[in-house]
C-alpha cells in the first residue's frame, strides 16, 4: 500500500484559514489562529502526518492547491 506523509511548516503559516475551511478532516486553526494539521506529530520545524488512502490525499491535496504560501506538502512515503 503508498502511504503519504503529510507535512506542515506551522511557523510559516500566514493564518489566512483556507485549509481549514476546505479540508476540515485534516485542518484546524489553533488556539493562536494558525493552521494545526489534526493528529500530527512534530518534527523540528514540521507538523507531520501519514495517510495511506488516495480519497484522504485528494482531500488534502485542495489544502496544498489552496495554501497561498505553499506550506503544506504530501510526498510518498517508503
Ligand atoms: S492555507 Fe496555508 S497559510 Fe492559510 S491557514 Fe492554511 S497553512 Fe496557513
Amino acid at each position: 500500500m503508498v502511504k503519504y506523509k503529510v507535512t506542515l511548516l506551522k511557523n510559516e503559516c500566514i493564518m489566512c484559514g483556507a485549509c481549514a475551511a476546505i479540508c476540515p478532516d485534516f485542518f484546524e486553526m489553533d488556539e493562536d489562529n494558525v493552521s494545526h494539521l489534526k493528529n500530527s506529530i512534530q518534527n523540528g520545524d514540521k507538523w507531520e502526518l501519514i495517510i495511506n488512502t488516495e480519497n484522504e490525499k485528494a482531500e488534502i491535496q485542495e489544502a496544498v492547491d489552496a495554501c497561498p504560501v505553499d506550506i503544506i506538502k504530501i510526498e510518498e512515503e517508503n
